[in-house]
C-alpha cells in the first residue's frame, strides 16, 4: 500500500500538473470505488469545478476544488493516480476497452487499470489505475468530507514541523501493543504502514514486538529520528516501488533499491551479516536483524 512518501510524491506531482485545471467530465467503471455520493450525482456535481490545490493528510489524497468542494481519494492497496491520455471505448453494456495514448511508462502493464477518469479542460486526464480495485474516493462539501470518519481519526504526521519529539515520546510510550502496530496505527501516527515501520525500526535497532510501552526514552528518541529521516529520504527517491506504486507519469521509485530490512528475508543484515527474518505480527509481515534487534 501506498505510504506516506509515495502519496507526498503523488501530491507533489499534481500540484505541478493539475492545479487550476477544470475537470469537464468524468468517466468510470467501477462505481464501488466512489463511496460517495451516489454515481450519477457525483458526475453532475463535479463537471465545471475548478482544481485549486492538492493536499496530503495521512495516506489520504485531499483534492481542494472551487464551491468549496472537496475531492478525497485513498490508493488504498494497488490504487495509483496518473495523468496522461486515455480513449474510452464502449464493448458491451458496462465493460469498456481503455487505452492509453502516450509512449513511455504510462502504457505499462502496472499502469493499465484504468477505472476512473478526470477529464481536464487542457486536453489531459486525471486518472485511478487500481489492479484490485480497493481505492476509496470520497466527494462533498469540504465540511462534509472533513468531518467524515475517513479523515477525523488520524493521528499526527510525523513530519510535520509541529510534531515534536516528546509529541513522539508521549504517543507511544502510552500504546501498549507491540511497536511494530502501533507505528502502523493511522490513528496514534500517520502515514506509516509496513515499509518504512520495517526500516525504522531497523534503523533505530527496536525489535518490531517490543512493547511500545515498555520502550526506553532514549530509544524513542532514536526511532522518532529514524522515522523522519527514513520518511524524507524515500519522499527524495520518489517512493518505493516494489508493489504496484508508480508516480503520476507512470515511473518507478528508487527507494526500494536502497531498502535496509523490508521484503529481505534471508539477506544479511548491513551491520552485523546476520541473516534478516521474516514474521507475522497481527496479519502483517515484519522484517528485521534478530542480533541489531534484539528482544
Ligand atoms: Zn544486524
Amino acid at each position: 500500500m501506498p505510504e506516506l512518501p509515495e502519496v507526498q510524491t503523488i501530491v507533489d506531482d499534481l500540484n505541478k500538473k493539475i492545479i487550476g485545471r477544470r475537470i469537464t467530465g468524468v468517466w468510470f467503471d467501477a462505481p464501488k470505488i466512489i463511496k460517495k455520493p451516489k454515481s450519477r450525482e457525483f458526475e453532475k456535481q463535479i463537471k465545471g469545478l475548478k482544481i485549486k490545490a492538492v493536499k496530503r493528510l495521512g495516506k489520504n489524497i485531499l483534492i481542494y476544488l472551487t464551491d468549496n468542494y472537496l475531492l478525497l481519494i485513498h490508493q488504498k492497496m494497488t490504487g495509483h493516480l496518473l495523468v496522461g491520455r486515455w480513449k474510452i471505448q464502449k464493448i458491451a453494456k458496462t465493460k469498456f476497452k481503455v487505452t492509453n495514448l502516450d509512449k513511455g511508462p504510462l502504457q505499462e502493464r502496472v499502469n493499465d487499470y484504468i477505472h476512473l477518469i478526470f477529464y481536464l479542460d487542457n486536453g489531459q486526464q486525471l486518472a485511478l489505475s487500481d489492479l484490485r480495485k480497493f481505492a476509496k474516493v470520497l466527494f462533498g462539501s469540504k465540511e462534509e468530507i472533513e468531518k467524515s470518519p475517513d479523515l477525523k481519526k488520524i493521528g499526527p504526521d510525523p513530519l510535520a514541523k509541529i510534531f515534536k519529539e516528546s509529541d513522539f515520546i508521549k504517543l507511544i510510550s502510552r500504546q501498549k501493543r507491540k511497536i511494530k502496530q502501533v507505528l502502523m496505527e493511522q490513528s496514534v501516527i500517520s502515514g506509516i504502514g509496513n515499509i518504512y515501520s520495517d526500516e525504522a525500526l531497523f534503523l533505530a535497532k527496536i525489535n518490531p514486538f517490543r512493547p511500545a510501552n515498555k520502550i526506553a526514552k532514549k530509544e524513542l528518541k532514536n526511532l522518532y529520528s529514524a522515522i523522519k529521516n527514513v520518511l524524507k529520504k524515500a519522499i527524495k527517491l520518489r517512493g518505493t516501488s516494489i508493489s504496484d506504486f508508480r508516480d503520476t507519469s507512470g515511473k518507478t521509485g528508487s527507494y526500494g533499491e536502497k531498502r535496509l530490512i523490508y521484503r529481505k528475508e534471508g539477506q544479511a543484515c548491513s551491520r552485523c551479516q546476520t541473516p534478516i527474518k521474516r514474521v507475522k505480527i497481527g496479519g502483517r509481515s515484519a522484517h528485521f536483524c534478530p542480533h541489531c534487534q534484539k528482544l
